[in-house]
């Protein structure tokens, strides 16, 4: 494989992928640990557990309490320095095949499916967006989109437009939790899937030249729930393959060190208001 160039991020969120459930399901992330091609830490989720808090956390390196928002149903657009937008402005280029609050959050509020679906467009800080919805399915215990297509949706925007920053989103570890709860063996099925699609991606991520970063915003409690306090929901997973020094982590990291972490990997300046430690440090 290429050495790992510093100026290259895929990040992954695994929605509501709790830490143990990681640790016993992933074997492929931990197959890179393990061989000492990464670095795995238990990361602590911000309050509220819950995901359009946490996805803006993740980018921005705030605290919901201060970013503001503060409720999956108080989404709109994000009015802070975040990595898509640092980034764009920095003369990077960005990509994301995520769920659509990422389209609200940092390209279209509202989201709009027949403009904002699809989108490339040098202008916006995500430029290469591929988004999708959880709507119009007949029952919510569907994995939303297939991972296979997910994963290999990301691989295609990695070969089409080379992006310095990719962001891929998946949602059907939490919409299976949602159904049947973070115990249940259908939620450990659906992150082994995750962890199979990303097995047959990784490599060739890591082949282009990235740092691939992989986490969850928030664990799920055993009756399928989320957004409070208890360590099921607030201990994630976060997994640096390239990090510089590599194996199982000690420490325990916050989600705020995130987005100040990728900034410093892409070469970015970083603003004052992400203060939180860098992961590689
Ligand atoms: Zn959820």
């Amino acid at each position: 494989m290429a050495a790992l160039k510093k100026n290259k991020v895929i990040l992954v969120i695994i929605d509501g992928l709790k830490y143990q459930t990681a640790i016993e399901q992933c074997g492929f992330l931990e197959a890179l640990v393990e061989s000492k091609k990464a670095r795995r830490m238990k990361m602590i989720a911000v309050l509220p557990t819950l995901s359009a808090p946490i996805y803006e956390t993740l980018h921005t390196g705030v605290q919901p309490i201060h970013h503001g928002i503060t409720s999956n149903d108080n989404l709109r657009k994000s009015n802070c320095d975040n990595i898509f937008s640092i980034a764009k402005t920095g003369g990077l280029v960005t990509a994301a095949a995520a769920h659509s609050f990422f389209s609200t959050l940092y390209n279209e509020d509202p989201y709009i499916p027949i403009r904002d679906q699809e989108v490339n467009d040098p202008d916006k800080p995500i430029q290469h967006g591929r988004f999708y919805s959880e709507k119009g399915y007949s029952s919510y215990n569907i994995s939303l989109p297939s991972e296979h297509d997910l994963m290999n949706q990301g691989s295609m925007l990695v070969d089409r437009y080379k992006p310095n920053y990719l962001m891929i989103h998946s949602c059907s570890c939490d919409s299976i939790g949602h159904q049947y709860g973070g115990n249940s063996v259908e939620y450990s099925k659906q992150a082994w899937q995750v962890n199979d699609q990303l097995a047959q991606n990784i490599p060739f991520w890591m082949d282009q030249g990235y740092r691939v970063l992989v986490t969850s915003d928030h664990g799920f409690t055993e009756s399928g729930n989320h957004g409070g306090s208890s360590e099921v929901e607030r201990w994630t997973p976060y997994y640096d393959i390239g990090h510089p020094n590599p194996g199982i982590g000690s420490e325990e990291v916050s989600q705020l060190s995130v987005a100040p972490s990728i900034l410093s990997i892409l070469g970015l300046s970083i603003p004052k208001k992400m203060n939180a430690p860098l992961i590689d440090k």
